[in-house]
């Protein structure tokens, strides 16, 4: 998911707008924005991208100077109306609104205790259990009422809440998804997953909000808390190598960048006698970059992808998906015939995506055809706001990487090391997750997942 949220501008409903089109990349089942002019809310909802969710008048009738948005790709809770954001309650210490970007892994024990003790849900959402015990929460101000329910959960959240006067960032103690703090020229501030949230809206980048901080933004201006224990950051590392926009800079890495490294550490582990370097588009594309740049193997866009078509993972129907890659990628011949070609993606998934590109780009008349990846076997499921999938279903976690190779029709498959990875992040001091590729879970599923499932 995406989050935005604006404080003190005339404008407020029109810049959240702006802000979710640009991080429209987090998330395309639905949309949502609330505002607020002081003593009401106002909210606009619904399904699908945000082109299609807003009309002009839509945000005319988002009053006030301030607002929070949301861009949903869901984790927990099903694709419907009733599960979109931000939401918005009214409870005896006035109005909440919040929008959640993560995924709690003890949100269904929280219900179940919550449900028993007379709590009514609208909502699927886990995003809905933090209201809950917010209201059911003592504090001398919203914001630590709500770091107070924060405590209960266990999880990922990047959040933005909104109350009658103050709008409030946070990011959960290990940091995994990211959020970040600009300065709008009207005197007043926005926060944002990424920093192409900023840059839309002609907003200066102040910082990134620190893993396990609150920032209280109000008319009197920023106050800082870390109401939770200090632990050590665990960012997702999949941000750099595939969620995030490359334009975005997260924590003080430019994803770009990061991912160009990554293709050059791929060249550096992998070198292939080849003809052309071909990403495929738009997830491999700087990958590719880097890996041409450091091998002197031409970079050539031999798949030119209809860009009309939405990410085909974050649609659920499997049906939708195996439709998807051919509605979304065109091989060129004049690039592909006779040649051995370098293909480079970010991820190989559940493989079926994979292995259509490679037939494609065999189909188009390729010699050979040279798979390379720019982040390690998906071996795990996320449990922290990612979609991926169980190990039933990833074929690295179901096969070796020669059986993986085989099915996907590859002459040769290399995945970046976990190692060389970080190499290009420029060491792993920082503190990433990577347990998807590594199986080092930071916080365990409440339904007694182990560290190495
Ligand atoms: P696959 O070969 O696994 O079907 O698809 C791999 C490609 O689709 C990669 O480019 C990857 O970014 C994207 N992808 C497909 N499904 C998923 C998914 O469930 N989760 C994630 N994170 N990426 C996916
Ligand atoms: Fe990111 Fe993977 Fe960790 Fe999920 S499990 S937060 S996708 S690195
Ligand atoms: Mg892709």
């Amino acid at each position: 998911c995406g989050v935005v949220g604006i404080f003190a501008h005339p404008e407020a409903a029109n810049l959240a707008y702006l802000g979710l089109y640009a991080l429209q990349h987090r998330g395309q089942e639905a949309a949502g924005i609330v505002s607020s002019d002081g003593e009401k809310f106002h909210n606009h909802r619904g399904m699908g991208r945000v082109a299609d969710v807003f009309k002009a008048d839509d945000i005319v009738r988002l009053l006030g100077n301030r607002a929070i948005g949301h861009v949903r790709y869901s984790t927990t809770g099903g694709s419907v109306l009733r599960n979109t954001q931000p939401l918005h309650i009214k409870y005896r210490h006035g109005s909440l609104a919040l929008a959640h970007n993560g995924n709690l892994v003890n949100a269904k024990e929280l219900r179940e205790e919550l449900e028993h003790a007379g709590s009514i849900f609208h909502t699927d959402m886990d995003t809905e259990v933090i209201l809950h015990l917010v209201a059911r929460t003592e504090g001398k101000d919203a914001g630590e009422r709500l770091a107070t329910a924060l405590t209960r959960t266990k999880g990922a959240y990047s959040l933005v809440a909104l109350t009658e006067t103050r709008l409030i960032g946070v990011r959960d103690p290990l940091g995994f998804r990211p959020l970040v703090l600009g300065r709008l020229d009207s005197g007043g501030y926005v926060l944002a997953s990424e920093t192409c949230a900023l840059d839309l809206i002609g907003a200066e980048f102040v910082r990134d909000i620190a893993a396990g901080e609150m920032v209280i933004i109000s008319e009197g201006g920023i106050e800082s808390r870390f109401p939770f224990a200090p632990t050590q950051r665990r960012m997702c590392v999949f941000e750099y190598i595939y969620f995030a926009r490359p334009d975005s800079t997260l924590d003080g890495i430019n994803v770009y960048q990061a991912r160009k490294r990554i293709g050059r550490e791929l060249a550096r582990l992998f070198p292939r006698d080849a003809d052309v370097v071909v990403p495929v588009p738009d997830s491999g594309v700087a990958a590719a970059m880097g890996y041409a740049e450091a091998t002197g193997i031409p970079f050539e866009l031999g798949l030119i992808r209809n860009h009309y078509v939405g990410r085909t993972f974050i649609q659920p129907a499997q049906s939708v998906r195996d439709f998807g890659v051919k509605v979304k990628l065109n091989p060129m011949p004049s690039v592909l015939k006779g040649k051995r070609v370098v293909l480079v993606d970010d991820s190989i998934v559940r493989g079926t995506t994979s292995a259509k590109i490679v037939n494609l780009v065999r189909d188009a008349g390729a010699r050979e055809v040279h798979f390379l990846v720019s982040s390690p076997p998906t071996t795990g499921p996320c449990h922290y706001g990612i979609n991926t999938p169980d190990r039933s279903q990833l074929i690295a976690a179901q096969h070796t990487e020669e059986e993986v190779r085989k099915l996907i029709n590859a002459d040769s498959l290399g995945y970046i090391s976990i190692e060389a990875l970080y190499q290009a992040m420029g060491g792993r001091e920082a503190g990433y997750c990577d347990a998807c590729f590594s199986g080092d879970y930071p916080i365990f599923q409440d339904h007694g997942m182990s560290a190495r499932q």
